[in-house]
């Protein structure tokens, strides 16, 4: 078999293995044709995930740097950072310590894998940690900063292709709606958390809702340009069908979920119950 075959037979076995995963398309399978998802769908929502992520980025940061592989190993490894103040550009506020962690793990660049005699694995998180207590909770405030990011600096016009637009916006109503389903509070079988927070008229576009909960439940597959932190949206900076990472969200910490559980009650509370509102979850 040439290399391009084995690619091929490589790929079709994985798409074979992958059908549980959702994508942005499912969410708009309609039998009348598809419908236009425009800027003004997603506004409810940018508000509110410009007000979580403001609400909570600073108690998130010391967190989210020991994922993002951001804070200086020495402090991790035994609470000293050997070089002068000046001269170490990594963070140095955390609390968590790990003496036999991996260096190289943490920037990785271990190649002993298995073998290695140091741990390629935070241990003990839940006794430093409060909220950031797996890989997809950081990925999930990585998701929050993309969208609240968006919402402050998003340009239409610097997107050429009416394609690539469209399902931008498609790509943005679902992402959000993934992230207020994962972290709201909610009443069973309901999409009224949904209708809550982000418009109802954005949701009636999405499939059906028993469909729509269904579907819900899947790894869903976010656009990789989404965890990116220093996108320059005045570029062409997005095009539809290019590489995407799979996110389960059943793998988020109940830490993380009742934190956020309480931040989104914060905004109801002080932005939707004045206009009269019902709660979705009593
Ligand atoms: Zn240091
Ligand atoms: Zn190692």
């Amino acid at each position: 078999m040439d290399k391009l075959s084995e690619k091929l037979a490589a790929t079709t076995l994985q798409e074979d293995t992958d059908t549980n995963i959702s994508q942005a398309s499912n969410y708009y399978e309609t039998r009348r044709g598809s419908k236009t998802v425009n800027f003004a769908r997603l506004e409810k929502g940018l508000l509110l995930f410009i007000y979580i992520h403001e609400t909570t980025k600073n108690i998130l940061h010391s967190e989210t740097a020991l994922w993002d592989r951001r804070l200086c190993i020495h402090i991790v490894k035994d609470g000293n950072c050997p070089k002068p103040r000046d001269q170490c550009h990594r963070e140095h506020n955390t609390l968590y310590r790990h003496s036999n962690l991996c260096s190289f793990w943490y920037t990785h660049s271990c190649t002993y894998e298995t073998k290695c005699r140091y741990s390629h694995d935070f241990l003990m998180i839940s006794q430093y940690h409060h909220y950031i207590l797996t890989n997809t909770d950081n990925m999930i405030c990585k998701l929050i900063r993309f969208v609240r990011n968006f919402a402050g600096h998003y340009i239409d016009t610097a997107i050429q292709d009416e394609n690539d637009l469209q399902e931008l916006h498609k790509e943005m109503v679902v992402l959000m709606v993934h992230l207020v389903h994962a972290l709201s509070r909610q009443r069973a079988n309901s999409i009224d958390h949904l209708n809550l927070f982000l418009e109802a008229t954005t949701i009636k576009q999405l499939i059906p809702q028993d469909s729509l909960l269904r579907e819900l439940e899947k790894p869903y597959d976010v656009p990789e340009v989404f965890f990116q932190s220093n996108l320059n949206f005045t570029t062409h900076w997005y095009r539809h069908g290019t590489g995407k990472r799979s996110v389960d969200f059943t793998h988020l910490s109940t830490e993380l979920i009742t934190y956020f559980n309480s931040v989104f009650v914060g905004f109801y509370e002080g932005r939707l119950k004045s206009r009269g509102a019902p709660a979705a979850w009593t």
